[in-house]
């Protein structure tokens, strides 16, 4: 079965399951299937094809044919065109897609909303970078004429997490298919229907066959297959520190694949004496809470100057408490259920590790009703710096609180971790904010705001969080690669 027509309690849709290969739906080449599961009621939505490596063959082998053939007489106007119509049919969908992101993901609907608009709005500012990928000319002397061309990579391998699956689909196949390239994307394994679905949408807006292909599967197989692969020229990962690091390993005794690798984080939130508490605290609320706690850059170690700190943790407490969980289609929840019950133990053993290391639960701390993969936004004080729930990324609505009296100090807390994905402060001195911005190990700083991310904006680690950069012109020069060419002139004279 290659359809299914799927009816979620806001719109009844067909959804895809195939392996979309070659502009074709296929099933995987061993015939296996497997179920996507329902976090909100933990029961199977539908079984979707899966593909093994040799499904990762015969999409890489599209997607080379695509590259050397079609897409490289494409035009890079008609390359922005085309990711400009797929941006206005994800916005025509967006019904459709948001739907879903929630049923199959457990975001509020609310959330799933604004991931589609700005799905569609990264295809679209992709789709106007197309024709502007430029070299130089590079006046080196009379006898020579220099200039580079930023050519594409080749086939791109793109393997995708669950946590924002359309934004993290079209951050990565935007500048991709801008830059000239062709991609073999892998969705994660928890949320394959978005995907599929916006697959249909890539045969609408007439992306030529082979461009993009997109297999529904695992890590371990069609995952490592992708990373493994000697025809594939560069990967494109978002996901764990672990994972990255096999990732990097498989590219190494491979082909010296180009990487860009976006992981783990346990970012620094500081909060100095001079902030408006009131924002402080809606700014450390989302930052952690926001998407329950499933965001790379979460904002999980908050650092409150000890003047404020009473009044903050006060406040802050009473946010969390109040934080409607609950089905992502009711219209007041905040917060839906974590992806899955993998996830959940994870979640739930570091709350305990935390209980049993000494730290205190100010809020939170249990499982949020009996069905579903809901846990209660959890606060925990009384943290030393060698616990693992202060070291470790919990990628759930967990976060640790603590008091430091030093701007020296905050910025030494801030530091004093393996991972450098983002951090921010909140202080209403100008000063501070650059001061300490510029001290940061971190990829992004956010000054009175968090988890405030862009498409036009680059994103990505310092140290264990990653390499390369993603959105914005940045991610650009992570799928072209600089070819010089110099022609030794003749002279008249
Ligand atoms: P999480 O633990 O949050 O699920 P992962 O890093 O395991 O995060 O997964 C992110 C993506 O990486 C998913 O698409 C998953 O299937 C894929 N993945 C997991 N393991 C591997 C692997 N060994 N090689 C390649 N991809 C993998």
């Amino acid at each position: 079965m290659l359809t299914l027509t799927i009816k979620t309690p806001v719109i009844t849709y067909t959804q895809p399951l195939g392996l979309f290969i070659d502009g074709q739906w296929v099933e995987g080449v061993r015939g296996k299937t497997f179920d996507t599961i329902n976090p909100t009621t933990e029961q199977p939505i539908v079984a979707v094809h899966e593909a093994g490596p040799e499904d990762v063959e015969i999409a890489v082998r599209a997607a080379r044919k695509a590259f050397t053939g079609i897409w490289s007489r494409t035009s890079p106007t008609d390359r922005g065109k085309l990711l400009v119509k797929l941006a206005e049919l994800f916005e025509e969908h967006s019904d459709v897609l948001a739907a879903i992101e929630s049923l199959d993901n457990g975001k509020a609907l609310s959330l799933s909303k604004v991931d589609v608009k700005i799905a569609a709005e990264t295809l679209r500012y992709y789709g106007g970078w197309a024709d502007k990928i430029n070299g130089k000319t590079i006046d080196t002397d009379h006898e020579h004429f220099t200039y580079t061309r930023h050519e594409p990579i080749g086939v791109c391998g793109q393997i995708i997490p669950w946590n924002f699956p359309l934004v993290s689909l079209t951050m990565k196949i935007g500048p991709a298919l801008a830059c000239g390239n062709t991609v073999v994307l892998k969705t994660a394994e928890q949320t394959p229907l978005s995907g599929l679905y916006a697959a249909t949408l890539m045969q609408k807006a007439g992306i030529p066959a082979g461009v993009i292909n997109v297999l529904s599967g695992f890590g371990l197989t069609a995952g490592a297959a992708i990373a493994a692969h000697t025809d594939i020229d560069k990967i494109s990962f978002t996901g764990s520190t672990a994972v990255g690091r096999s990732i990097l390993q498989a590219a190494a005794a491979s082909n010296i694949k180009k990487l860009t690798l976006e992981l783990g984080g346990k970012s620094a939130n500081i909060v100095f004496n001079d902030a408006d508490v009131e924002e402080a605290v809606t700014w450390a609320h989302l930052g952690i809470f926001w998407n329950h706690g499933q965001v790379c850059c979460a904002g999980s170690r908050i650092y409150v100057q000890s003047r404020i700190y009473d009044d903050f943790i006060k406040t802050f407490k009473a946010r969390a408490s109040a934080v409607v969980i609950g089905d992502p289609f009711d219209q007041d929840t905040f917060q839906g259920p974590q992806i899955s019950k993998v996830q959940y133990d994870r979640i739930m053993d570091y709350i305990q590790s935390g209980i049993e290391d000494g730290a205190v639960v100010e809020v939170g701390g249990k499982r949020h009703g009996t069905k579903g993969y809901f846990i209660q936004p959890t606060i925990f004080s009384n943290v030393s710096r060698d616990m693992s729930i202060m070291r470790e990324e919990i990628f759930g609505p967990v976060c640790v609180i603590c008091k430091f009296e030093t701007e020296q100090e905050a910025i030494e807390l801030a530091n004093d971790s393996n991972y450098g994905l983002a951090a921010a402060i909140h202080t209403t001195d100008i000063n501070t904010s650059i001061r300490v911005s510029n001290k940061l190990k971190a990829g992004t700083v956010w000054v009175n705001t968090y988890n405030s991310l862009s498409y036009q904006v680059p994103f990505g680690g310092f140290k264990e969080s990653g390499m390369g950069r993603e959105m914005g012109e940045y991610a650009l020069s992570d799928y072209t690669q600089v070819k010089s060419v110099r022609i030794r002139l003749k002279s008249n004279l």
